[in-house]
């Protein structure tokens, strides 16, 4: 039997399969990569090699829905505070000084602490090609969500697609995406060609949404602090942009949403949207309570990212928890932990292969030793404990810890 093909029995005492089902005293089945089955914890499979982590809780491995790893190079020197604007001015600069080897550096020492905190796949915004080129041969899995944008410039449009016409050759455990940066940002004319390309590729695609009152005013009626740096608005919502070109539905996840007009987190849910919240860089600009409860009522599911090192402290997702459960003291482990599995998956273009251990998905998983006396338990020591992660698996081999 060759090494690839013999299967990895992992023991522990708690398997989170999923964030509905968690069973004690059982055991993975892993082959090739992929989770064959789920059984109890005395189970034998004839010539499997045998991995028993003891007290601890198996979980899958985390998806983050939204981060920027390259801007990790601009760690310390950004300003924190409401000041929006002042923030964007301070990144552009800085990245635009900053070379390509310290910026693929950076997307390099973030992946890697994302991986060791348990997180094994990030969708990563890549503006300069930086980051795709650092995560091509990284342990992490990375959808790699190409940014276009062309400030509402038509001299610019065709130049911005022609960046991503040719696709990014899969690499590793690397996936190729695509992202219009945002609908302030992004002229209905190359939202379409960009729609166009992901439709083709069948690519997954990012956009950020809804992030200040400034581009939202822009947006609907040309008015406001932007109408000076930008050409002609579009004067539409960007879903109504968005339903135009064919993109409001499960392809694409939308960034932010912070304010969400009346019926736009319905439709965001009857039309299968992901909606990435991002609680440490909500906390860096200080912007209000995210209204998380009206999009959980809206039916509408809510995946986590971290954004960038340049507008928060760390790229754990176990921390983007603890913070969203400071700020929402109403959210169950359960809802916690879909946001950072099941939904980063959807997001990622990626249900039926990740974000949870089951029959069939990915062997991608985190060890945590605990101490609990209940499933429940477990599950909170998952989603609220500061205890670190011990081990990381990916594609069934060991890629982080001892
Ligand atoms: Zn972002």
């Amino acid at each position: 039997m060759t090494s690839a093909s013999r299967p990895i029995v992992v023991r522990a005492r708690w398997i989170a399969c999923g964030p509905e089902r968690v069973l004690e005293g059982a055991s993975l089945v892993v082959r090739a990569g992929r989770v064959e089955r789920v059984l109890g914890r005395r189970a034998r499979v004839a010539g499997a090699r045998e991995v028993d982590c003891g007290d601890a809780l198996l979980a899958a491995g985390m998806v983050n829905a939204h981060a920027h790893l390259e801007l990790g190079a601009l760690a310390g020197l950004t300003p924190r505070g409401p000041d929006f604007a002042a923030w964007v001015r301070t990144v552009i600069a800085l990245r635009a000084r900053a070379s390509r080897s310290e910026l693929a550096a950076a997307a390099r020492a973030g992946a890697t602490r994302a991986l060791s905190t348990g997180t094994t796949c990030v969708l990563d915004i890549d503006t300069t090609g930086a980051a795709s080129q650092a995560l091509a041969r990284h342990a992490i899995r990375s959808v790699v969500l190409r940014e276009v944008l062309d400030a509402h410039d038509p001299t610019r449009t065709l130049a911005a697609l022609a960046r991503v016409r040719r696709p990014l050759r899969s690499s590793g455990r690397r996936r190729e995406g695509l992202s219009p940066h945002a609908p302030f940002t992004v002229s209905p004319a190359l939202l379409a060609g960009a729609a166009k390309l992901a439709r083709e590729r069948e690519l997954p695609v990012q956009m950020h949404w809804s992030e200040t009152a400034a581009e939202v005013q822009w947006m609907e009626s040309g008015a406001g602090p932007l109408a000076a740096l930008l050409g002609e608005s579009p004067r539409r919502s960007a879903l109504d942009l968005l339903e135009h070109v064919g993109l409001l539905g499960p392809r694409i996840s939308l960034v932010h949403g912070n304010l969400p007009s009346r019926g736009e987190a319905r439709r965001l849910a009857q039309r299968g949207v992901t909606l990435v919240h991002c609680p440490g860089s909500h906390a860096w600009f200080e912007r209000q309570r995210w209204d998380w409860r009206g999009y959980a009522r809206a039916g509408v599911s809510v995946a986590l990212g971290t954004d960038s090192l340049a507008s928060n402290e760390d790229l754990d997702l176990r921390r983007e928890m603890r913070l969203a459960s400071a700020a929402q003291r109403w959210l169950a482990p359960e809802d916690l932990w879909r946001a950072v599995t099941v939904a980063g998956a959807a997001a990622a273009g990626a249900s039926t292969q990740l974000g949870r251990l089951e029959s069939g998905f990915s062997a991608d998983f985190l060890v945590l030793p605990v101490v609990a006396h209940s499933a429940r338990s477990a599950l909170e020591e998952l989603c609220l404990g500061t205890a670190p992660v011990s081990e990381v698996w990916v594609e069934g081999q060991r890629v982080a810890g001892r």
